[in-house]
C-alpha cells in the first residue's frame, strides 16, 4: 500500500509508522505533529554507505536541524554541510567530527567565517572576494583554513526552477571557467590552503545523467588544476538525489547514483594520478521519507470544491506552497477505507495560498479526523514559521516500539519573545 516505505503500514483502519499508531500519537502528543522513524532514518544512512563505501557522507543540516535526528546521524557515522553559524552550532552539539563538516554559503558573514575557522571546519569559498576575506580572517587569526571552491558547473537539472542551483544564471559558486584562476590565487595567498572542489547542482532531481554530467566537469577541473600543480584532496559531488513524493514517481536511490558518478571519480583520478576523498551532501534522500506531519480536521466544508480544513498549513509544511510539490495525503484513522471523494486539503492561515494538497481522491472526510502528510521529513519542520500567530508544533521519535519527544511544541509566549514595546507608549 505504502510502495518501499516499509515503516509504513495501515492496520485495522489506521495507519502505523514502525508498528506505532500513529492516531493514538495525535492523541498523546496532539496535533499538528511531525514523527520520524528511527529505524528508516538509520536505512537511509545505509544505503549511502552500502553504495558509497570510500565516501564521506555529509547530511546537508538546513533539510532537518533536530538535535536528536542529528545525533543518530552522528552515530551513522555522516557528518554535516552547514550553511551558517547556527547550524555548525547544531553540528558541533549533536557530536559530529569537525573534520567531516564543511561551512558552505554564498554570503558568509565575516563573524561566520571566523567561527568556522576556529572550529576548524573545512570551508567551501563561494567567490573569490570570499576567498580573500577568508584568507584575511584566518591570517589574523594566525591561523590556515582548509578551503574548497563552490564551482557553479553550468549543469541543468530538471527541477523546481526554485531549487536549481548549478545552472550559471544561479547566485551559487564561482563559473566554472575561473575555478582555475582562484585556485591559483589561493595556492599564493596566506591564511588558507586550497583542498578541493565542490558543487552542487539543485535538489529533487530525479535522474542521475546531470550527476554525471557535473562529476565529469569537476573531474576536468581537477585535471587543470592538477595540471598548474594544485593539490586536490576533496572532491565534494553535492547533494539532490530526489525522491518518490507521489506513488507514481520513481526516485534513483543512492546505488543508482554511485553507478553513474563512481567510475566518472575513479576512472578521472587514475587517469590523474590522485586519490582524493570523495563527499556527497544529500539532505532530502536521508530524511524525507522517515517523517509524516499529523494534522487534526477541524472543518469540512463543501463548496465550490470539497475543503478540509485541517490545524497546520505553509506556517509548518511550506513546500507544497512555494514548490508546488506533492506530500501524498493519508486519513491516518482510515488508512485502509475505499476512497470516495475529491478533496483539497488546507491550512488555518488566512492566505488563499496555504493549500496542502489539492484535489485528493480520499476516504468520506469528518471533523476530528487525522491527516498525514507522507515525507515531510525534509524542509518540513526546518521551514517552519510562526506566521499568523501559529506557535511550532512538537516532533517525536518513534524506536524501539515507543515514541519519544524530541522537541516540544512552542506556547503562545513564543510571540512575546524578544519583543519592546518603548515604556513611552506604555502610558
Ligand atoms: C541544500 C543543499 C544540499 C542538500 O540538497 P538535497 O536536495 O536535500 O539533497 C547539499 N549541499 C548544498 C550546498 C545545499 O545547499
Amino acid at each position: 500500500m505504502f510502495g518501499t516505505k516499509e515503516h509504513l503500514r495501515a492496520q485495522e483502519g489506521h495507519l502505523l509508522i514502525d508498528g506505532v499508531d500513529v492516531v493514538d500519537l495525535a492523541g498523546e502528543f496532539g496535533t499538528p505533529l511531525y514523527v520520524t522513524s528511527e529505524k528508516r532514518l538509520r536505512e537511509n544512512v545505509r544505503l549511502y554507505r552500502e553504495a558509497f563505501p570510500e565516501s564521506w557522507i555529509y547530511f546537508a543540516v538546513k533539510a532537518n536541524g533536530n538535535l536528536a535526528l542529528l545525533r543518530i546521524l552522528a552515530e551513522e557515522g555522516m557528518g554535516a554541510d552547514v550553511f551558517s553559524a547556527g547550524e555548525l552550532s547544531l553540528v558541533r552539539m549533536a557530536g559530529m567530527p569537525m573534520e567531516k563538516v564543511l561551512f558552505n554559503g554564498n554570503s558568509k558573514r565575516i563573524e561566520e567565517l571566523k567561527m568556522a575557522v576556529e572550529a576548524g571546519v573545512r570551508i567551501s569559498a563561494d567567490s573569490r572576494d570570499e576567498l580573500l576575506a577568508l584568507s584575511e580572517v584566518a591570517s589574523e587569526m594566525g591561523q590556515e583554513a582548509e578551503v574548497a571552491f563552490r564551482v557553479n558547473p553550468d549543469v541543468s537539472a530538471t527541477t523546481h526552477p526554485k531549487i536549481a542551483t548549478g545552472l550559471k544564471t544561479s547566485k551559487f559558486g564561482i563559473p566554472w571557467r575561473e575555478i582555475v584562476e582562484v585556485y591559483r590565487t589561493a595556492m599564493s595567498l596566506e591564511g588558507v590552503r586550497p583542498i578541493g572542489l565542490h558543487c552542487h547542482i539543485g535538489s529533487q532531481i530525479l535522474e542521475t545523467s546531470p550527476f554525471e554530467e557535473a562529476a565529469a566537469r569537476m573531474m576536468e577541473l581537477a585535471g587543470e588544476i592538477v595540471g598548474m600543480g594544485g593539490e586536490i584532496e576533496m572532491m565534494d559531488f553535492g547533494g539532490g538525489l530526489g525522491i518518490a513524493y507521489s506513488p507514481e514517481t520513481q526516485a534513483p536511490t543512492p546505488a543508482d547514483l554511485a553507478a553513474g558518478i563512481l567510475p566518472v571519480f575513479k576512472d578521472g583520478c587514475q587517469k590523474l594520478g590522485i586519490s582524493p576523498r570523495m563527499i556527497l551532501e544529500p539532505g532530502r534522500s536521508i530524511v524525507a521519507d522517515t517523517t509524516l506531519f499529523l494534522t487534526r480536521v477541524n472543518v469540512v466544508k463543501r463548496a465550490h470544491v470539497n475543503f478540509v480544513g485541517v490545524d497546520a498549513g505553509f506556517n509548518l509544511l511550506a513546500r507544497p506552497m512555494l514548490y508546488d510539490a506533492y506530500h501524498h495525503a493519508v486519513v491516518a484513522n482510515k488508512a485502509d477505507h475505499k476512497p470516495e471523494e475529491k478533496y483539497t486539503i488546507v491550512g488555518p492561515i488566512c492566505e488563499s495560498g496555504d493549500v496542502l494538497a489539492k484535489d485528493r481522491t480520499l476516504p468520506k472526510v469528518e471533523r476530528g479526523d487525522i491527516v498525514a502528510m507522507l515525507d515531510a521529513g525534509a524542509y518540513g519542520f526546518s521551514m517552519a514559521s510562526v506566521y499568523n500567530g501559529q506557535p511550532r508544533c512538537p516532533e517525536v521519535l518513534v524506536g524501539g516500539g515507543r515514541a519519544e519527544l524530541i522537541r516540544r511544541g512552542e506556547d503562545r509566549s513564543v510571540f512575546l519573545a524578544g519583543q519592546i514595546v518603548p515604556p513611552r507608549l506604555l502610558k
